[in-house]
């Protein structure tokens, strides 16, 4: 979706980074935010990380956040936190209610703001071999140890004891809070928060998704497109074959479709330098079928993903591999009318493609004191509030290395460059 054609914008935009773009009245503001001046270096983080944000972290990290339990805990605590401040959150849902976003302005009545965004839910532990006790918290060797202080209770705790700052800025735009939920589960919750903005007529000026990137500001990273198939034949005796249909040979058949097409993305896709792995990938992530060596099997299911180089067209190639299974199904049904095939999708993260050039860039890579740019193989939610009309980048604390890995850390010179980086964030001013 192009910025300038989303509702959003139009209706309510006043002022905008994309520079080129900006309503001429607001140009300068805009230009001036975005400028990287030799003159103003920031300083580049040394100071250590304050006992007080560290403290908040800690108690975010305490908090047992994972995707399948509910966040409300948190969420309650970071409300909480920003009533003593006089901010008021705004919260959006889940269906059942057990989980919640939340988004908050520290700057009301600001033109438009910059958003802080990161994820509240973390992935689980189970079966991972952790030295130390997940929720511990525990600061050892200049590192912060627990399930979800990297990924990424590091950023958003760092954001939260600053809040106070941002609310006294001067700067010329608001800060704004958005914590979401299961986002390790396909960036579903930040839909519902990206809505709900759109709904009250809320038009951030830019995004920051604190996803670990080392504070390197990241400008594009893949889309994660993941679906499930089912494939229905007919059960027979394995003696009677021609009477049934193999559900796992049907799969099969499928499965190898999506080999070709990897293969394929490996050939001959235009490439794009910079991530690991340049080009699309697709992948069969489980497979299961079959009750006995001597039964056709009546049922299969499979699932599998698609991970698009931004530059990819990601709806072909879902729809590629439904026109396949249209091609085999007549056969399949011809033997047995009940059979064939079924897909859900699981989720639809998409792709991110942002620009170094991008004012949002250069304004994290100037609060971070970043001399590069980056890509990241992982997925986030910048992409959702990119193509919601709001320039994004990710840049946060921390190694994706340490992310869902046993003794999941984040060292505590990445937050102390976090705090500088938000330290930094509440003091930019329109720049002369
Ligand atoms: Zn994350």
């Amino acid at each position: 979706m192009r910025m300038e054609k989303h509702p959003l914008w139009r209706r309510h935009s006043s002022i905008t980074l994309e520079t080129n773009r900006a309503p001429s009245g607001l140009l300068e503001l805009a230009q001036n935010m975005a400028m990287v001046s030799p003159l103003h270096p920031w300083p580049s983080s040394t100071a250590p990380v304050s006992p007080h944000a560290l403290q908040l972290i800690q108690t975010l990290v305490r908090m047992n956040t994972v995707s399948h339990r509910s966040n409300l805990e948190l969420i309650q605590f970071v409300q909480d936190e920003l009533k003593k401040l006089g901010v008021a959150s705004r919260i959006t849902r889940n269906a059942d209610k057990t989980k919640a976003n939340l988004f908050a302005t520290l700057g009301e009545g600001k033109p438009a703001g910059i958003i802080l965004s990161g994820h509240t839910d973390t992935v689980p532990w189970d079966g991972q071999d952790w030295t130390l006790e997940p929720l511990s918290a525990t600061v050892r060797d200049g590192k912060l140890y627990g399930r979800g202080s990297c990924d990424m209770k590091g950023f958003i705790g760092m954001a939260l004891a600053h809040a106070g700052d941002f609310l006294n800025s001067a700067a010329p735009f608001a800060v704004h809070l958005a914590l979401s939920y299961d986002e390790e589960v396909g960036c579903m919750g930040v839909k519902g928060l990206i809505a709900d903005l759109k709904d009250a007529g809320i038009a951030p000026l830019a995004c920051i998704v604190g996803e670990p990137t080392g504070m390197l500001p990241a400008t594009a990273h893949k889309g994660v497109y993941r679906y499930k198939c089912c494939v229905r034949g007919r059960e027979a005796h394995s003696s009677l074959t021609p009477q049934s249909v193999n559900a796992i040979e049907m799969a099969a058949r499928l499965i190898c479709k999506l080999r070709d097409m990897a293969e394929g993305f490996e050939a001959s896709e235009p490439r794009y330098e910079g991530f690991d792995v340049p080009f699309s990938t697709a992948s069969v992530g489980q497979f299961h079928g079959g009750i006995a060596d001597n039964v056709v099997p009546r049922d299969a299911e499979f699932r599998y993903e698609f991970r698009n180089l931004p530059t990819a067209d990601v709806s072909s190639m879902q729809k590629e591999v439904l026109a396949f299974a249209e091609r085999v199904q007549p056969a399949m049904k011809k033997i047995a009318p009940e059979s064939g095939f079924s897909f859900e999708t699981l989720c639809e993260v998409p792709a991110f493609l942002g620009s170094a050039n991008d004012a949002v860039t250069r304004l994290a890579q100037r609060l971070a004191a970043a001399d590069r740019t980056t890509l990241v193989a992982f997925g986030t939610e910048a992409g959702l509030f990119k193509n919601a009309g709001i320039p994004s980048v990710v840049c946060g604390p921390g190694s994706i290395e340490q992310a869902h890995q046993p003794d999941e850390f984040v060292s505590l010179e990445q937050l102390a460059r976090c705090e500088a980086f938000m330290r930094a964030l509440a003091s930019t001013r329109t720049i002369s």
